[in-house]
């Protein structure tokens, strides 16, 4: 029987949808470069150079995988609320915090509602946009990278729900200030604070929360954790906004091990705090050393990754040439981003082999 095919069936946004540029594995990097993947430098995800806690191993081989997870996740919740030192009822986990952003355009968003982010920012936020049939409003960043309060209130109309700010923001580093957190909450709308890298920082809004029922902090634990695989996020809100992420979600979202690497994680954080403080270090003596190039300027970071800024016209050329050397790095499509490319913070070996490559290319 002839068939007219099943794309017309689909929705018409969702057909030709402009997809999230997401990072390949080490052994994709690997044949791109024509080397072994032990070999890859991968300082494109701002993952954690380091493994897990080795308890953490320990305690997803022992996970019982013929067994649902807890769809109220109790255990995980009271132990990110000893973590935080926020009450437990005002905490939700996700499959990363990526989850939890949709979450939250599914209970805010229209089609046709508005959403506020500060560009550029993480990509994420415009991409559940797209899919939510959002209209995405990109508040440009002033010239230092900081978030415009005026440009967006400006900005705001009637169908504005939400507001978006990456802080640090991924990929410029930066820190969003408490007065223009506030300034932000004070619109009514709700004010997302992610802070995928607090750890590298410790600057939260979160002690905010009981003040403000429209704010909603995000945390991961990809980063500081080294969980990025398992993918296991948290959301710190008003308890009545956790119990409508509840009543939304699917309801066994925190798969079984991401929950057992979650609270073995939790319960070694002081040693996995060292193992950031080394990573800040390293971020340190990485842009103290990108500073000695000729013609590039890294931007300061409070996270684990640099934005480094290169000659007009030069950025591509080093990029590639990185490439083909085996060491990925992070470039983005945008205008205001043409002359820069994002650098994770990875070992100190691995700071070492990208600066040799890159005296040879700037
Ligand atoms: N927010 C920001 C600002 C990020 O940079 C990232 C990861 N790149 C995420 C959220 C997503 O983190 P997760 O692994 O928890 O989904």
């Amino acid at each position: 029987m002839a068939t007219k095919g099943i794309k017309h069936l689909i929705k018409p946004n969702l057909a030709n949808i402009t997809s999230y540029d997401p990072v390949d594995p080490p052994e994709e990097l690997a044949k791109r470069a024509g080397i072994p993947a032990d070999r890859v430098i991968k300082l494109n995800g701002n993952e954690n150079p380091n493994p897990p806690h080795p308890a953490v191993r320990d305690a997803v081989a022992k996970t019982p995988f013929n067994i649902y997870p807890d769809p109220l996740q109790r255990k995980v919740r009271a132990a990110l609320a000893q973590y935080t030192g926020v009450d437990a009822d005002h905490i939700i986990a996700g499959a990363g915090s990526d989850e939890l952003i949709d979450l939250l355009f599914r209970l805010f968003i229209q089609p046709g509602d508005t959403v506020l982010d500060f560009d550029p920012t993480f990509g994420m936020y415009a991409f559940c946009a797209r899919l939510a049939e959002a209209k995405m409003k990109l508040v440009p960043r002033n010239e230092i990278f900081d978030i415009d309060i005026d440009a967006v209130k400006k900005a705001i109309d009637s169908r504005s729900k939400i507001i978006f700010v990456s802080s640090p923001n991924n990929p410029t580093g930066n820190l969003a200030s408490e007065e223009h957190v506030r300034a932000l909450l004070d619109t009514g709308l709700v004010v997302v604070v992610d802070e995928a890298y607090f750890e590298f920082c410790k600057q939260s809004a979160a002690v905010m929360v009981p003040e403000y029922d429209n704010l909603v902090v995000l945390r991961t634990m990809s980063k500081w954790a080294g969980l990025a695989g398992l993918r296991v996020g948290y959301g710190i809100m008003s308890p009545s906004l956790v119990q409508h992420i509840i009543d939304i979600k699917s309801p066994y979202n925190l798969n079984i091990a991401a929950e057992a690497g979650l609270l073995a994680s939790i319960e070694h954080a002081p040693e996995l705090q060292k193992h950031v403080d080394t990573i800040v270090t390293e971020r340190e003596r990485m842009v103290s050393l990108l500073k000695r190039l000729p013609g590039v300027k890294p931007w300061p970071s409070a996270g684990n990754f640099v934005l480094a800024q290169f000659a007009p016209g030069k950025a591509q050329g080093v990029f590639d040439g990185l490439a083909k050397r085996g060491i990925f790095v992070r470039k983005f499509g945008s205008e205001r981003l043409r002359d820069c490319f994002r650098i994770s913070v990875g070992t100190s070996a691995q700071t070492d082999g990208l600066i040799a490559a890159m005296k040879e290319l700037v």
